[in-house]
Order: structure tokens, then C-alpha cells, then sequence
């Protein structure tokens, strides 16, 4: 069996320690969220996953969702884990308090959704899709759309979908045929096409589901600026909220997958369906990036709590498991053998989960702090520099934590042995359910693309300033501190190197954009690498000056772990900066159809 403890010590440690989290009740909104609130909030969330959504957890994947004559069944004691999931109030955390949300900040939203995911992945979908909806109808939808629709998905009572993908279209949403035609009255169209791996798309947690749908008016524009935003619901609401009659929408199949089998992965047909337009006509990629980028940073967290299950569970493991002798000597003379943690490769397997579970942890609270103040901060500018230090990050957690969740889960198995193979220890469950977050919300390619893309030349490197500035300014102030030096060189070095990389990148890209292509993912990757070692450097910084107190093995923890840091996962950006300079050529000169 996996092992699951909520890690509220490593969340005092960023909020507290790291971060300032004080700092978020001073913004207005949010002065009920003190660090006090947040300990409550997270003691009684970690009680809820530990408790009641992990048991489920190999459960749900044994089981999985089934599909009958149209319904679809999620494994047992789902509906009762969501019915307390929604009854305390965990579907209202960040949602406005006119809706009936509790209006706490993304920060605490965050780490919630780590615990979740960590206890039971797939359990998560369901209200982590249903969030997605909230935020598209809150920030795009009419006063009356609100009114109908946020309460129930506030409360949980009903769920929210995202209807992007058909069997045509995955990453190419240009090319989506669902139509929708107008009904006669203002705004209300008729919605048909079919839509795949819809998740949530059919359940039996929650009386309605609201789809939201992108299709194409007819008669508009070809491509992606032809594309709309509808709210389509399961049954159609009355005026006064009730459930009225159920709308053209049916589930076709499920799907039979990899992992996360107790999520529902749908087919969605719409035939004539009545739906109601979200935002503007045609500008429904817009109104759909609003979900979809809260979505990606969800799905890094998604990558990051996976990762802290297979840590939790691989190093209990290696303290148990007795097998060979430490090659300098017994450990542990009086056991028929040692445990395997004595091995230097199980601490190199182990250390690595560590470095990269903790700092997916640092880099996504330094994020969720950014979102809070990009919707709450007074001042115009800091809202603007928080919110393009999110456009640039968002990419980089997507892909990096999902990319290294899959690693670690991977290197769970390897410490289990053989034994990390047979279903019942539940450590091939993680590897499974973790590799889907390297997919879905634009595979880590098209996160690599929007990174390189998009991001890196939006208003002339703006977004790329408000990273480097502030870490540059870090790095130099410890410079002269030898204490230090062992941390801020490495990553000093590296951050230079990635400075000069983006400069070829964006200068090689512009005169062919196969060179950009070429070099986003790798680029990416050296990115999140210098991104999280310069976190590592500052959490070194502050173990140091605590290795004396009650908790000096948490902080010889925090010190050697970015010692490993720096020493073996760094040095991957050498090689990455090497193939970023090889460039396109070596990748495009083969003709297609000689591979
Ligand atoms: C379990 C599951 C749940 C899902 N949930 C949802 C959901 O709730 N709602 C929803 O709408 N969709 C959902 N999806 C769909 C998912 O988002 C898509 O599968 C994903 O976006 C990729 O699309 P695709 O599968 O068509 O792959 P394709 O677009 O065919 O891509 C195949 C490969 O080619 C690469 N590629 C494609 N285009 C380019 C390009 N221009 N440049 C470089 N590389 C490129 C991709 O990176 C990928 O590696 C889900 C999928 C799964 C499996």
C-alpha cells in the first residue's frame, strides 16, 4: 500500500519561511486570510484526504468508472467522499462570497488541491473541472449567467466540464466542427456536434453538469477566430434555479485508459442542445484560456502530488526493506541486512524525488502568491508584473513538475523493486495515473511552444524581466556571503548561461521559427531547472541559519537536499544549454518518409 500523510510541516515551512504568507491579508479581500486561517484550513483539508479520500484511492483504480445504457458510475464510496468534500465547503474555497465561496486566496487553493491530488488523484478531476467552469462564468459570463450558474457549481451541487477536444482536434482547436446555431432568442444557440475525453462529462456525484463548449457559429469566421464559448447544461435551469427538463446532451462511452480510472473520461454527443453563449461571439479561445490556464497550473500540482505520494512511500520503503550489507560496512550488524536506504543509489534515487517534489512545491507557492496578488493587489503595476510572471511561469510548471512527477513516480517503482511492479504495493497506480498530466491541457510540447512562442517575445521580453531581475538581484546580493557560495555559484553560472541561450533562441527563432521549435522543449526544461535551483539556493540560505534548534534535521534536510541539488540535478542544464546550440538541422533534414 502507498503511504500518505498530508506535509503541513513543508507548508509552514513555504509559508512562513520561504514565503511570507502574512503578506496576502494585507491585500483587501483577503484580510480574514491570516497564517492562522491557513493552518486550520490546511489541518482540517489534510484530515479530509487522509482519511477519506485516500483509502480510495487504489479502490477507485481496481474499480474504475462504468458505463450503462447511458449512466455513468463512479467506483464506490465516491458519491459519499464528494457529498463531505462539497458539505465542507472545499468546492467554495477561492469562489467569490456573493456566489457563496468563502473568497480565500489561490495560495490556499493550491496547496488543498496538492493534498487532494496526492490522496486521490482522480477524485480531484471532479471538482478541479468544476472550479475550471466557475472561473470561465465568473470572469466572462453576463449578470444573469453568474446568477444561474455559479451558486450550484459553488456549492458543489452541480460539477463543470471543458468541452474542447473532438476525434479531429486535440491541440489544433482551429479545426473544431461542433456548431452552434441561433435559437431565435438573443444568445441562445443550438449546439451539435461530438466531443472526446471529456472528463467529468457524466458522473453520478452531482444533479447537473455544465458543460462549457467550444464550438463554431455558423457562418463565422474559419479557424481559431471562429471559435465560441457556450455553458451547456445536462438538464436546463429554470429561472428560478430549479432543474428543468435535460437538454440534447448524452454520454456516448467511456474511456478505458492507462491510470486515473476513477475519473470519467467521456464522449459527449450534443444534438441540437440548447446552450447559451459565454462571452463574446468568436472570441472563445479567450473566454476558454481563462480555465485553461488555472487548469495547467492545476495539472502541474496534479504532477507535484504525485510525486509527494511516490516520495512518502518509496522512502518508508527504504527504511524497511533489509537487503544487502552498505558497501563501507554494516549499518545495522544485529539485522540479517541493512536497509537498502544505505545504498548509495536508492539516496540517489530517493534525493532526487525529494529535490524535485520540494522544489515543484517552492515554485508553485511563488506562483499561487503571484495570482493572489494579480487579482487583489491595489496597484495597478504590481498587478501587472504578477500577472506576467504567472504567463511566463504557467508553461513551466505545467511541463516541468509533470515532466519530473513521471520521473519520480518512475523512481518510486525502481526503490520497490520488483515489487514496485505488482499492483497491490500501489506504486505502479502512481506511474500510470501521473502520465497523463504530461498530456492533457496541451501536451509539454505545446507548453514548451508557448513558452518560447508566445511568452518569451510578448511585449519585448517583458514577462522574461520579471524573472530574471528579481533573481538576478538575489544572486548578486550573496555574493560576497562564503556561506553561500556553494549554492548561489552554481546557480549563478546557470542562470547566466540560460540568459545567453534566450538570446540565441529568440534570435535564431526569429529567422526560423523551426529553430524556436527546435529548442522549446529543451529550453523550457533548463528554465525550470535555473528556476528551481535559484529556490533551492534560498531555501539553503535560510536551513543554514536554523541547523541549531528543535527541528534540525527538517533544516539538515532542507540543506542537503539542496546540496544535491546543485551537485547532480542542476548540471542537467549543461547538457540541455549544449543541445538548445545544436539547433534545428540535425532534426529536420530527414524527408518524412524516410523515417
Ligand atoms: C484522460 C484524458 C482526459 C482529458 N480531458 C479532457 C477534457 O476534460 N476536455 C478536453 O477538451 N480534452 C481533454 N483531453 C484531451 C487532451 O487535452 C488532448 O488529448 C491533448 O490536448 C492532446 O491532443 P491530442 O490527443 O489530439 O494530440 P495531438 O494534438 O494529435 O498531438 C499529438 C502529439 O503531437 C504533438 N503536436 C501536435 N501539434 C503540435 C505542434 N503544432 N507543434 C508541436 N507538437 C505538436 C503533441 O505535443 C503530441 O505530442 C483529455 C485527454 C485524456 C487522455
Amino acid at each position: 500500500m502507498t503511504t500518505y500523510k498530508a506535509p503541513l510541516r513543508e507548508y509552514r515551512f513555504l509559508l512562513q519561511e520561504l514565503f511570507d504568507v502574512g503578506e496576502l491579508a494585507k491585500l483587501p479581500g483577503y484580510e480574514d486570510a491570516t497564517p492562522d486561517v491557513f493552518e486550520q484550513v490546511l489541518e482540517e483539508g489534510a484530515k479530509l484526504c487522509e482519511e477519506v479520500l485516500f483509502p480510495l484511492n487504489r479502490s477507485g483504480d481496481e474499480e474504475g468508472c462504468t458505463f450503462e445504457n447511458g449512466v455513468v458510475r463512479t467506483p464506490k464510496g465516491f458519491k459519499e467522499a464528494y457529498d463531505l468534500f462539497r458539505q465542507g465547503g472545499w468546492t467554495a474555497l477561492v469562489c467569490d462570497p456573493e456566489y457563496g465561496g468563502q473568497g480565500l486566496p489561490h495560495t490556499l487553493q493550491f496547496l488543498v488541491e496538492e493534498m487532494v491530488s496526492s490522496a486521490n488523484m482522480s477524485f480531484g478531476m471532479y471538482p478541479g473541472l468544476s472550479n475550471g467552469a466557475y472561473r470561465a462564468i465568473w470572469h466572462h459570463g453576463s449578470a444573469a449567467q453568474k446568477r444561474k450558474f455559479l451558486p450550484r457549481l459553488v456549492d458543489g451541487s452541480w460539477s463543470g466540464t471543458m468541452c474542447l477536444t473532438e476525434p479531429q482536434c486535440g491541440t489544433d482547436l482551429g479545426q473544431i466542427r461542433t456548431r452552434a446555431e441561433p435559437a431565435g432568442t438573443d444568445g441562445v444557440y443550438k449546439i451539435t456536434g461530438t466531443k472526446i475525453f471529456i472528463s467529468a462529462g457524466e458522473h453520478d456525484l452531482t444533479d447537473n453538469i455544465v458543460h462549457l463548449v467550444l464550438a463554431r457559429i455558423v457562418g463565422g469566421p474559419p479557424g481559431i477566430r471562429g471559435i465560441s464559448l457556450f455553458i451547456v447544461p445536462k438538464f436546463l435551469v429554470k429561472d428560478d434555479g430549479g432543474l428543468g427538463p435535460r437538454n440534447g446532451v448524452r454520454c456516448g462511452s467511456i474511456e478505458h485508459k492507462m491510470g486515473i480510472k476513477a475519473s470519467a473520461t467521456c464522449v459527449i454527443n450534443f444534438e441540437e442542445a440548447e446552450g447559451y453563449l459565454l462571452g463574446e461571439a468568436h472570441k472563445g479561445m479567450r473566454a476558454m484560456f481563462t480555465m485553461m490556464n488555472a487548469a495547467r497550473l492545476g495539472v502541474g500540482l496534479q504532477g507535484l502530488a504525485l510525486g509527494e505520494t511516490a516520495y512518502q512511500t518509496a522512502r518508508q520503503y527504504a527504511q524497511d526493506r533489509l537487503q544487502g550489507r552498505a558497501l563501507a560496512g554494516d549499518k545495522f550488524p544485529d539485522k540479517p541486512a541493512d536497509p537498502i536506504i544505505v545504498h548509495p543509489d536508492v539516496r540517489r534515487m530517493l534525493l532526487t524525488m525529494k529535490a524535485y517534489t520540494e522544489g515543484a512545491r517552492a515554485l508553485a507557492a511563488w506562483v499561487s502568491l503571484a495570482l493572489d496578488r494579480a487579482e487583489r493587489d491595489p496597484d495597478p503595476a504590481a498587478r501587472e508584473e504578477a500577472d506576467d510572471f504567472i504567463g511566463l511561469m504557467t508553461p513551466i510548471i505545467k511541463a516541468m513538475l509533470t515532466d519530473n512527477a513521471f520521473a519520480a513516480t518512475n523512481l518510486g517503482v525502481q526503490i520497490f523493486g520488483g515489487h514496485g511492479y505488482i499492483r497491490e504495493w500501489g506504486m505502479e497506480q502512481l506511474v500510470r495515473d501521473s502520465r497523463i498530466t504530461m498530456l492533457y491541457e496541451g501536451a509539454n510540447g505545446i507548453q514548451a511552444l508557448d513558452l518560447v512562442g508566445r511568452k518569451m517575445p510578448m511585449h519585448n521580453g517583458r514577462l522574461l524581466r520579471r524573472f530574471f531581475h528579481p533573481v538576478d538581484a538575489w544572486l548578486r546580493q550573496r555574493l560576497e556571503k562564503p556561506e553561500l557560495q556553494e549554492f548561489v555559484m552554481p546557480v549563478m553560472k546557470a542562470f547566466g548561461r540560460l540568459q545567453q541561450v534566450t538570446a540565441l533562441v529568440a534570435q535564431k527563432g526569429m529567422a526560423d521559427p523551426d529553430e524556436a521549435g527546435a529548442a522549446a522543449s529543451e529550453y523550457l526544461r533548463a528554465f525550470g531547472l535555473v528556476a528551481m535551483g535559484y529556490l533551492w539556493a534560498r531555501i539553503a540560505e535560510i536551513a543554514l541559519g536554523r541547523l541549531g534548534g528543535d527541528e534540525a534535521l527538517f533544516y539538515k534536510g532542507k540543506l542537503a537536499t539542496a546540496r544535491f541539488y546543485m551537485a547532480r540535478v542542476l548540471p542537467e542544464t549543461n547538457t540541455l544549454f549544449v543541445n538548445i546550440a545544436a539547433g534545428a538541422k540535425s532534426l529536420m533534414e530527414l524527408e518524412a518518409e524516410a523515417f
